[in-house]
């Protein structure tokens, strides 16, 4: 298996927080892997397992130019030596940006479909279609997001219930699979709160309660902190982020956390979390893709 770094759990202290008698923790999953990190790492951990269990020399799998998931999928293939198929949404951009040239250093082959195809990239013919020219190939779907990597979302939360307490889980959501994963695996006492990466968030409820154990009401989606939408951003946005790093050393990203660790900090302000509370955020990586971040990644 690729390997794993215990991730460390990082306190923030501000009067904020203390006016309104919230403790504020980080787990920095962002940090268990150089490379295949955050989430990802445990999306892709049974995902791995399976297709090495198969016998499968190839992965192949969906994104767009930025995904953390592509990024991740590319460094897991060079690190297991198999090989890499990334289907990229849009036309290619050269020079290749920073996630798409990284996966391409990691042996990924990059091919590029219209927007248009890539609306099909869960149908049968259309993956049949690529069979026939890529050959036999282990698929994870777009984001990574599949079955097995619920079940790797569950083990952290298993793991997250024996290392500390807490009262509030607060992460960020794209597809909702790893919503999903931490509402099956984490204490039901432990409330979750999910953050909308994406504008019109509101039918990720129902993907995930499809996805999750049915008996689990603890946990809710935000819709509020989108920023406009899906890889949108805005000054204040990108102001808070700076700010973040300066005064807590906690470095963001600008599609994922930066926008959930924004909600955080509002609700903290609107008085949300009960006083005496621990709210917990989890770092779910997304570093590779910030433009002025990548040259630690490199
Ligand atoms: C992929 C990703 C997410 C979203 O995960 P989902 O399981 O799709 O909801 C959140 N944060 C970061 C940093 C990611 O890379």
């Amino acid at each position: 298996m690729i390997n794993y770094s215990k991730a460390p759990i990082q306190e923030l202290k501000s009067q904020l927080f203390e006016q309104h008698g919230v403790r504020v923790l980080v787990k920095r999953e962002d940090l268990n892997h150089a490379f295949v990190s955050g989430n990802k790492w445990w999306k892709l951990k049974y995902n791995l397992e399976d297709a090495l269990r198969q016998g499968h020399e190839t992965l192949l799998t969906f994104g767009g130019a930025y995904s953390n998931h592509i990024f991740a999928t590319a460094a897991a293939g060079k690190e297991l030596g198999l090989k890499t198929i990334g289907i990229i949404r849009g036309e290619e951009v050269l020079p290749l940006n920073h996630t798409l040239s990284f996966a391409e250093s990691c042996g990924m082959k990059l091919h590029y479909i219209s927007r248009e195809a890539y609306r099909k990239k869960a149908e049968l013919d259309f993956i049949k279609q690529l069979r026939d020219q890529f050959g036999n190939f282990y698929l994870i779907p777009e984001g990574g997001t599949n079955e097995l990597a619920v079940k790797g979302c569950a083990e952290f939360a298993e793991q997250l219930n024996n290392e500390i307490d807490f009262d509030y889980l607060c992460l960020s959501i794209g597809t909702g699979g790893t919503m999903a994963g931490i509402i099956a695996g984490l204490d039901a006492s432990k409330r979750i709160i999910g953050f909308s990466s994406l504008k019109g968030g509101a039918f990720l409820e129902e993907e995930i309660s499809k996805m999750k154990s049915p008996e689990k009401t603890n946990w809710s989606v935000n819709t509020e902190y989108h920023f406009g939408g899906y890889g949108k951003t805005t000054s204040e946005l990108k102001d808070f982020i700076v700010k973040v790093k300066e005064d807590y050393q906690l470095p963001l990203d600008i599609v994922y956390t930066g926008k959930m660790f924004f909600g955080v900090v509002d609700l903290i302000t609107k008085g949300y979390f009960k006083r005496g509370s621990t709210v917990l955020a989890l770092h779910t990586g997304g570093l590779q893709g910030n433009p002025n971040e990548n040259e630690k990644n490199t």
